[in-house]
């Protein structure tokens, strides 16, 4: 399925239940706590903003949804940081994120984030189209599948969690909202790929991740990829895909996200298990969430 693929390299152009505070010894250590996480947060989150990029417009109205909904997460694809960071503030490219995570953890903040930055290109997640307007954009440095793919420094990734606690905090945003660019644009995109650690992010409170696959399900694979959010050829979302990418191509994206040690796009009984699991997943947490299924 990669090779058939195109490059993931950046370039898209626009087109509690709280425990009861029984005394005031406890409200105290309670202040405290807060106090304390708050500094803890703000001295990891030193972002520099001396880069900003010119690449941004307005956001818009997507389908009556204004504002940020979606995280969207993705690597440069470039040979090195400085090239990446090049382009994303280039003029001529076209290209933006609004924030760039480097490999030993500098977080550079490129565009505003109430600004509409141009990340995502042709997408579609959950009903909604024009990615950009609706998301906030992050771009990790990594050199992807075209310069040479590697791990994500542990550094990097513990930037980015505590960048990701920031924005969605800011922006009430739950686990689910937190996705990859091969998400929203499947067989187009492959970034951030199967090294990416979704799996230890989703312990952070960011993206789902199933226990395991369910056994069996009652619905199918394709209402239920749809209920996660990924578009369905010839079906919701199917027009915002490109006229070459088949159901195979959103099979192995799925899978680069949660079986990333198989990428084929065959919806084998794991794959079709791991799918359920993931949808009932999404189904529940927005029951939580909105009081709807
Ligand atoms: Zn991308």
């Amino acid at each position: 399925m990669q090779n058939a693929q195109a490059p993931s390299r950046i370039g898209e152009r626009d087109c509690s239940a709280d425990s009861p505070v029984r005394d005031s010894a406890s409200m105290l250590r309670l202040h405290a706590n807060k106090a304390l996480t708050g500094l803890l947060v703000h001295r990891a989150l030193q972002i520099d903003r001396s880069h900003m990029s010119p690449n941004s417009g307005a956001r818009r109205s997507v389908d009556g949804w204004i504002g940020v909904r979606n995280v969207v997460v993705h690597y440069t694809g470039m040979e090195s940081a400085a090239t990446a960071l090049a382009r994303l503030c280039d003029p001529a490219a076209e290209v933006s994120a609004h924030y760039l995570i480097e490999e030993d953890g500098r977080i550079l903040g490129l565009v505003d984030e109430t600004m509409r930055a141009w990340h995502a290109g042709r997408s579609y997640w959950r009903g909604l189209t024009d990615l950009n307007s609706v998301s906030i954009g992050i771009e990790i440095v990594n050199p992807g599948h075209e310069y040479g793919y590697r791990a994500f420094p542990d550094v990097q990734i513990e930037s980015l969690a505590a960048l990701l606690g920031d924005i969605v905090d800011r922006h009430a945003l739950t686990p689910e909202d937190v996705i990859g660019h091969s998400d929203i644009a499947p067989g187009r995109k492959q970034d951030p790929g199967e090294l990416f650690p979704w799996q230890y992010l989703a312990t952070k409170g960011f993206g789902l991740w199933p226990s395991g696959p369910r056994s069996s399900s009652d619905v199918g694979i394709w209402p239920s990829l749809s209920t996660i959010g990924y578009a369905i050829p010839a079906g919701p979302g199917g027009d915002v895909l490109d006229p070459h990418t088949g159901p195979e191509d959103v099979i192995a994206a799925f899978q680069r996200r949660y079986r990333p040690d198989r990428v084929d796009g065959i919806a084998d009984a794991e794959t079709r298990g791991l799918i359920a699991a993931v949808a009932e997943l999404a189904r529940s947490g927005r029951s939580l969430a909105t009081g709807w299924a």
